[in-house]
């Protein structure tokens, strides 16, 4: 049965005119799906139409199975059931410019970084656009406040589920819904390239980080393995691409590994690999998962490593660490559900 949540607004234009109503009603249900509403809940649809509508569709909706709280600052960590009994993440956090929500785009992960829980299991399955609506659906609703912030870095590898990304994304966007601004979207990806020139193409006002990690190709294929597929050159060729189309600035991820990547070599080859580009560096120190054999930097050494960057002209800043006294790393408590 269709799942409301995963439709444009033109597409739910087509399916109300199939069920031989009037287009403003499309509209009507489209700005209720994106509150959170049930069909019994749209008052200004005429109760034979809600009945109809129950019948022959459905509103997906995730179970809240799991919430943590973080005691310091307000993040929540949410798990969430999907309808075939599988399990996502997200966190909801907050920060002075508004609340932001970090949401999961598959269900597992096929890409195999070497540091990461999200992957160990493989990929269950891609999530759809609605699926990846819900989940800023439900926060919205179980927290009761606004989000004006995505972050698609949660479990799985965006451009590994491109179409329903780029359907989540319009959906989001989109002015009957939430119409949450493209400025305020960020998408991560470990660097499927061919997907970032679509990306470019067809969503060049939302921003992109790339999760770069190593500043060898070596040294970035032994962490992440799809570095042999797509290595650091067509990377860097692809981002060039994406900030001419875009004029945006780029992230680069650089989760930091004690004795793997922190050393002053790579924070020499780092500077190399970035220097007179526009882009800003995120670093971020590993959460420790355990069994992958890897250690967190220190926080110190985060924090010598952006000073330098900073020295070089390469603007660059220390992750906050929110939710610390929560399970943090992504794909930790969607692990734990799955040992039941
Ligand atoms: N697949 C996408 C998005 C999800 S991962 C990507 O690779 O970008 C989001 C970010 O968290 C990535 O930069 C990823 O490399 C990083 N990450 C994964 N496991 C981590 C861990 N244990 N500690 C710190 N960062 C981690």
């Amino acid at each position: 049965m269709n799942d409301l949540r995963s439709l444009t607004i033109e597409e739910l234009e087509t399916f109300i005119k199939e069920l031989g109503e009037p287009k403003y009603r499309a509209h009507q249900v489209f700005s209720w799906i994106h509150k959170g509403a049930h069909f019994d809940e749209m008052l200004n649809l005429p109760k034979t139409l809600r009945s109809k509508l129950a019948e022959v569709s459905h509103i997906g909706r995730l179970e809240i199975l799991n919430v943590q709280e973080s005691k310091t600052d307000g993040t929540k960590k949410f798990l969430f059931g999907l309808e075939d009994g599988d399990a996502v993440e997200a966190v909801f956090m907050k920060y002075k410019y508004g609340n932001s929500i970090c949401i999961s785009s598959q269900a597992g992960c096929r890409m195999g970084c070497k540091f990461c829980a999200s992957t160990r299991n493989g990929l269950s399955r891609n999530l759809t656009a609605g699926e990846m609506l819900s989940q800023v659906l439900e926060a919205i609703s179980e927290t009761g406040e606004p989000i004006g912030h995505i972050v698609v870095m949660g479990t799985g590898e965006p451009f590994d589920n491109y179409e329903n990304l780029s359907k989540f994304l319009k959906l989001v966007h989109c002015e009957e819904g939430l119409n949450i601004s493209n400025r305020n979207i960020t998408v991560s990806t470990c660097g499927i390239v061919p997907k970032i020139y679509e990306f470019s193409k067809d969503h060049p006002k939302v921003n992109l980080a790339i999760s770069l990690h190593a500043a060898t190709d070596e040294k970035r294929s032994a962490m992440m393995p799809i570095n042999n597929k797509y290595p650091i050159e067509e990377i860097m060729k692809a981002v060039k691409h994406y900030t001419e189309e875009s004029g945006r600035r780029i992230t680069f991820e650089y989760t930091m590994v004690s004795g793997v990547n922190d050393g002053d070599d790579d924070l020499a080859l780092l500077k190399t690999l970035l220097k007179g580009k526009l882009c800003h560096v995120n670093l971020i120190p590993l959460n420790k998962v355990e069994g992958t054999g890897f250690d967190p930097a220190s926080r110190k050494r985060a924090e010598e490593f952006c000073a330098q960057l900073e020295n070089s002209g390469i603007p660059a800043t220390v992750r906050r660490e929110l939710g610390s006294d929560i399970d943090a790393a992504c794909g930790q408590l969607r692990l734990k559900s799955k040992a039941r």
